[in-house]
């Protein structure tokens, strides 16, 4: 059936490489970053246009075979098995309006590659905290990163978009075009076609105060206690969070953190470094003297350092839940969780509310929770999968009765958990959205949303 299926689409007119099972390419196309997925698509084909995306899509249907987008495979959670996986990674152009702040992209650009073209303007995207991930995928499933308290959600700044639809049309989703696409598309991920460019709003900032600061695990109560009131008062320039997690024990890793245990503050102000300072004091005082690590006055390009290399693909397992507080035994919880004996390799506490929290319209959920919680097993430590598993539902069982019940879909990996990303409200809107351009679920290699019955 690869056969057939590779010759269909070169017979439609297919014009990007396309890889069999056994062929050179074949893996390197279709692995994810994230490895918890092996997928064995029957063919892999690399569009190199919105045509291409057109034929793909066509041909899969007259085929009957389930079908698969992927740029960089860090959100792949359903596999196109036995079916067409369309790559979108050559789809990578990148064009700048600089007097209209905006820029328009391919479904292939990565964050970094859009950093690049705008950090020398003065400009900045609402990229997340790693520039590797795909532009595409992060949007459309929200997209919350380092400005996002000041400007939103990444989806917020979606000005217009192509799709190609399940019938195979290409169409312009915006406003004035297709508004229930267009709504449906900012937030909704992968469910309603393949978008083949992207048109996003730009954000003047020329510099940022940035910066991570390590304190000794020991201050993880103390420091999540001060965060918990310090950050529902923090101004909208200001971004942070709290990760705690193991120092790799290796001789690139300074030796003051290495191999230990930290809980690392993660801030970005857009504002004067003075004032930054000031209104960080207060988890400066509840951490004592950092381990090491420092804020730096930084063009918004440079934020990408803060995250290091880009990582290896993975395999990991995670649990994420939302809090409208974090009241003691949330806090007494994930510190345990974080700082004993435990298989966890990353908690991350992050603050969201400013822009965030103000309603634009979109169907990113839950916008009004102040605070989420990431808790992650890297499964390339070690950790048997069936052990992380049991750890992290015992730490869900553990935190949920304080959560809301919410999530929010880039951080979530498991399909099952795909409506609780969403309101009562907007899930059954976004259903109907899907009946609409997607009567036959067509695209469902995704975080799902069944169409309306
Ligand atoms: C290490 C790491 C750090 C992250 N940091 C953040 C963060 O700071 N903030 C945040 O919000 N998220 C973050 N994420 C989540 C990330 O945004 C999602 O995994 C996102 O889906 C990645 O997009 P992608 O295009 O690279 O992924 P892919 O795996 O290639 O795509 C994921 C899904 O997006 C959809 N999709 C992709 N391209 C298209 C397209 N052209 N048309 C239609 N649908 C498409 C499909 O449903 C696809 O299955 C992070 C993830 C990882 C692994």
């Amino acid at each position: 059936m690869s056969q057939e299926t590779a010759a269909a689409l070169q017979t439609a007119g297919f014009a990007g490489p396309v890889y069999l099972p056994g062929q050179e390419g074949y893996d390197a196309a279709r692995l994810p970053w994230r490895r918890n997925l092996d997928p064995k698509p029957l063919v892999v084909a690399e569009a190199t246009n919105a045509h291409d995306v057109q034929i793909a899509v066509r041909v899969a249907r007259e085929l009957g075979l389930p079908f698969g987008v992927q740029s960089t495979g860090h959100g792949a959670v359903v596999p196109a098995d036995d079916g067409v996986l369309l790559k979108t990674s050559r789809m990578a152009d990148v064009r700048v309006d600089q007097e209209q702040r905006t820029v328009t992209a391919g479904p292939g650009v990565i964050w970094n590659s859009v950093i690049e073209a705008v950090d020398p303007l003065g400009l900045a995207p609402l990229s997340g905290a790693m520039p590797w991930v795909g532009l595409a995928g992060y949007t459309l499933g929200g997209g919350t990163g380092w400005l996002s308290r000041k400007f939103g959600f990444a989806a917020d700044s979606l000005l217009r978009a192509t799709v190609v639809t399940a019938d195979g049309e290409l169409r312009t989703a915006s406003e004035n075009e297709n508004p229930d696409l267009f709504w449906a598309l900012r937030g909704g991920s992968g469910n309603f076609g393949v978008v083949t460019e992207l048109e996003l709003r730009l954000f003047p900032v020329e510099q940022v105060y940035a910066g991570l600061l390590y304190f000794p695990i020991a201050k993880a109560t103390d420091v999540l206690t001060r965060y918990r009131e310090w950050a529902l008062e923090e101004p909208d320039e200001l971004n942070t969070g709290l990760v705690m997690l193991k120092m790799p024990d290796i001789d690139q890793i300074p030796p003051p953190v290495r191999g230990k245990k930290v809980i690392s503050l993660r801030a970005c102000y857009i504002g004067d470094p003075d004032d930054g300072d000031k209104l960080l004091a207060p988890l400066r005082e509840a951490g004592g003297e950092p381990l090491m690590g420092g804020l730096q006055t930084m063009t918004y390009g440079g934020v990408r350092r803060l995250t290091g290399p880009q990582p290896m693909p993975r395999a990991s397992l995670e649990h994420v839940d939302l809090f409208r507080a974090l009241d003691d035994e949330v806090i007494e919880t994930i510190v345990g969780a974080a700082s004993g004996d435990t298989p966890l390799s990353v908690a991350e506490i992050r603050h969201w509310g400013g822009a965030m929290a103000r309603d634009t319209g979109t169907p990113v959920g839950h916008r009004d929770v102040p605070f989420s919680i990431v808790a992650e097993i890297d499964l390339s430590d070690g950790t048997p999968p069936d052990e992380a598993k049991s750890f992290l539902d015992g730490l869900g069982n553990s935190l949920r009765p304080h959560a809301t019940g919410g999530t929010f879909l880039n951080f979530i990996n498991d399909p099952a958990l795909t409506e609780t990303a969403f309101s009562p409200a907007n899930w059954q809107r976004l259903r109907e959205v899907k009946k609409t351009y997607d009567p036959s679920n067509f695209f469902h290699c995704n975080h799902n949303i069944p169409p309306a019955s």
